[in-house]
């Protein structure tokens, strides 16, 4: 098998669709955290490989000539892994990722480095919160039951987190700045949390909350291991022909 991808984002969907017009020998990894994964143009696995040593035998077992790390910008130890696998055997690997937001005349963003850190800088007084950090983030805010916490998920958490004043909206993108304010207002929210996922699809709340003069606690990025970077489809796809021996 030629190429690898390491998906569970839009930008994999789109580097897959690419990739099977191409006619590539290719395959999507998904971890199995979403019930229902978007359909995949090309044969797809799902679940974990087993760590480093799995994904080695992995890549072995179906002679995987280059892989793209297309997973999403928080999943820092399966981007770990594939970097840490792929130089132990020579597999050329590249990251697909979108950029990440960056503040504009207006944001009040309090920058953090993790959901832990997110709790501490909410107020000390009871506050009306909208999170939009993944449900599997949401214990994290356990530890401060006096604020109301309007929670916006994809699928619903299991088990439901120890929030006792929460409001839980499952929804997916894309959200416009409009619809986002109106929710914003319809809650009375006060303050924002959100990881810096970065992409158009989710960037409504961001202007919703400029607009409205929100403070916005951005959980910044985790670290990944320095490997060859891109933002668009189109670079991956230069990349991946330049690093896919002729057969
Ligand atoms: P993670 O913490 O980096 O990975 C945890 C473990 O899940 C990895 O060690 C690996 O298990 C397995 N895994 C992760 N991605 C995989 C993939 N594409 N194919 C096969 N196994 C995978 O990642 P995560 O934060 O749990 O995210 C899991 C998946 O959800 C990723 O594919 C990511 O793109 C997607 N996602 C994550 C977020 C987020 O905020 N973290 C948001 C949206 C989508 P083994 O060690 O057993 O191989």
């Amino acid at each position: 098998m030629a190429l690898l991808i390491l998906g569970g984002t839009t930008e994999a969907g789109l580097l897959a669709e690419r990739v099977a017009a191409a006619g590539i020998a290719a395959e999507v990894s998904l971890a199995g955290r979403t019930k229902s994964p978007a359909r995949q143009p090309l044969p797809m696995r799902i679940g974990g490989f087993g760590g480093i040593e799995g994904l080695k035998t992995w890549l072995g077992e179906h002679r995987t000539r280059v892989v793209v790390d297309a997973t999403h910008p928080f999943a820092a130890r399966i981007a770990a892994n594939a970097a840490v696998a792929c130089a132990a055997l020579g597999v050329p690997l590249c990251r697909l990722t979108r950029l990440q937001w960056s503040p504009v005349a207006g944001d009040r963003w309090i920058d953090v480095a993790s959901a832990e850190a997110a709790v501490e800088a909410l107020p000390s007084r009871p506050a009306r919160v909208f999170l939009t950090v993944g449900r599997l983030e949401l214990d994290a805010f356990a530890v401060a039951p006096k604020h109301f916490y309007l929670v916006r998920t994809i699928d619903a958490p299991e088990p439901p987190p120890a929030l006792p004043n929460m409001r839980l909206i499952l929804d997916r993108g894309p959200f416009d700045a409009d619809a986002e304010e109106k929710l914003m207002r319809s809650h009375v929210v006060r303050w924002l949390v959100t990881k810096n996922s970065g992409g158009k699809a989710t960037s409504g709340k961001l202007a919703a909350a400029r607009r409205l003069g929100l403070p916005v606690v951005m959980i910044r990025r985790p670290e990944k291991p320095e490997v060859e970077t891109f933002q668009s489809v189109d670079d991956t796809m230069t990349w991946i022909a330049a690093h896919l021996p002729a057969s």
